[in-house]
């Protein structure tokens, strides 16, 4: 975890504009919840949580989830305490999901670079099927190709933390997604 405290990171988050109240997501992650167990009915489904940025919003979408389920997580890293993806995406995991029915559950869909290379990567394990859930969507061009069935909002493209989204390692405890530029 860093422990940087430069002024860069210094930022007064109540000040901030939030783009997304605690109550609206409160209210989206439900009706993901309600989809996605009507989606999986009589199946169990197995979550998997992309750390560290999807904590807080996987653990509030299975609870709105009424099917069976397993929940694990994979870490995967590609900013590095940058506003911007290094490019690069290095995973961790020891999951075997071969037969699951699984879904991908990650904070925001950017560039879609992290998503791709976690699906390629799962995909390998020969899973009965895959889908992947993102809290945010980023409007931008030139994502990767990859499908995101589940999607919570769609945004501009604007740095953004909150709800399990840091800068540095900053502000994931906010109950509410926030503007930092
Ligand atoms: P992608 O690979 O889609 O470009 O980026 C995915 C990862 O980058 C996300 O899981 C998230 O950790 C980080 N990321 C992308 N955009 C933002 C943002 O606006 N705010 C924060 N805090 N992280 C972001």
């Amino acid at each position: 975890m860093s422990t940087d405290s430069s002024p860069e990171t210094e930022i007064d988050i109540s000040k901030k504009e939030i783009l997304i109240s605690s109550s609206e997501i409160n209210q989206r992650v439900a009706q993901l919840g309600k989809e996605i167990s009507a989606d999986y009915q009589g199946r169990e489904l197995h979550l998997v949580g992309v750390l560290n940025g999807a904590f807080i919003f996987l653990a509030d979408l299975v609870r709105q989830i009424n099917i069976p389920c397993q929940i694990c997580f994979l870490q995967a890293s590609s900013y590095k305490d940058q506003k911007v993806s290094s490019g690069e995406v290095t995973l961790m995991h020891n999951l075997d999901l071969r037969g699951k029915d699984v879904l991908v559950v990650e904070d925001i869909f950017d560039t879609g670079l992290t998503l791709k290379y976690v699906m390629e990567d799962l995909l390998r394990q020969k899973p009965n099927s895959i889908e992947a859930c993102s809290l945010l969507n980023k409007k931008i061009p030139n994502k990767a190709e990859v499908t995101v069935k589940y999607i919570g909002f769609d945004i501009e493209d604007r740095f953004v933390v909150g709800y399990g989204l840091d800068f540095a390692e900053r502000y994931r405890e906010v109950p509410h997604i926030a503007c930092l530029d």
